[in-house]
């Protein structure tokens, strides 16, 4: 294979490394911001979750309050049950004991109720806890990942910019530009392999005096259909 060839066939190994290393770092504030939507949204479901139970557990305490205020009631009005003279009034105390009873136990079934509720969403608020700290757990390490992976990425990215720049000066001129301008135009694919018979950039089924001339290589020869540089590789077995 010509030298020219050689040189610019390690061009593009360069180059398809450098765009790979350049989408990733560019990316890594987006796949950051990413994560901590994640972690945002399991951060307001465990909140939400837990918001439940707080307020049934509250509810509770102001059902209790309030049938331990009327029980208080009925103890006093019952107390007071001697003092009472005419039957006319008697009959009026009973009915009021009454009303207060039948006020206490309606509260004591909504208690019941609420117990229910609060057993069932302390469940659903534990399981959401649990969750809670896997996922925070899962971000820290995600995060810390794609940081790494931008900081890595970041120092191998420039010592490939180094060898690259070494590169392009041993690459003669017209070459070079011939090189990037299919590369700018061919999805960042310029020098591909003829390898049984087929261009690897566009899988044309190439013409066998072309497919010759390429495994002879002498010269720079391009694909007749996507125009990319082509250097021989053996057929697979
Ligand atoms: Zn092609």
């Amino acid at each position: 294979m010509i030298e020219e060839l050689t040189l610019l066939k390690e061009m593009q190994a360069l180059d398809t490394k450098i765009i790979r290393l350049k989408t990733l770092v560019e990316n890594a504030p987006a796949a950051i911001s990413e994560c901590d939507r994640q972690y945002k949204d399991s951060q307001s479901e465990r909140q939400r979750k837990n918001t439940d139970l707080e307020k049934a557990l509250k509810q509770k305490r102001d059902y209790e309050l309030s049938a331990e205020e009327k029980s208080e009631k009925i103890k006093k009005l019952r107390s007071k049950s001697a003092d009472i003279k005419t039957n006319k009034e008697y009959q009026l105390h009973l009915k009021e004991v009454e009303q207060l009873e039948k006020e206490v136990r309606l509260i004591e079934d909504d208690i019941l109720i609420v117990m229910e509720q609060i057993e069932r969403l302390e469940k659903t608020s534990a399981e959401a806890n649990k969750q809670f700290a896997k996922e925070e757990a899962k971000y820290q390490e995600s995060v810390a990942e794609v940081k790494k992976g931008h900081s890595d990425g970041e120092k191998e990215l420039q010592i490939l910019l180094d060898e690259r720049a070494a590169l392009v000066k041993r690459v003669p001129k017209d070459a070079y530009n011939k090189y990037m301008h299919i590369l700018e135009r061919k999805n960042a694919l310029a020098v591909v392999a003829a390898k049984d018979e087929l261009c690897q950039g566009c899988y044309l089924n190439m013409p066998p005096q072309l497919y010759a001339e390429v495994l002879k290589g002498q010269k720079i020869h391009t694909c007749p259909q996507c125009g990319r540089m082509l250097y021989f590789e053996p057929e697979s077995p």
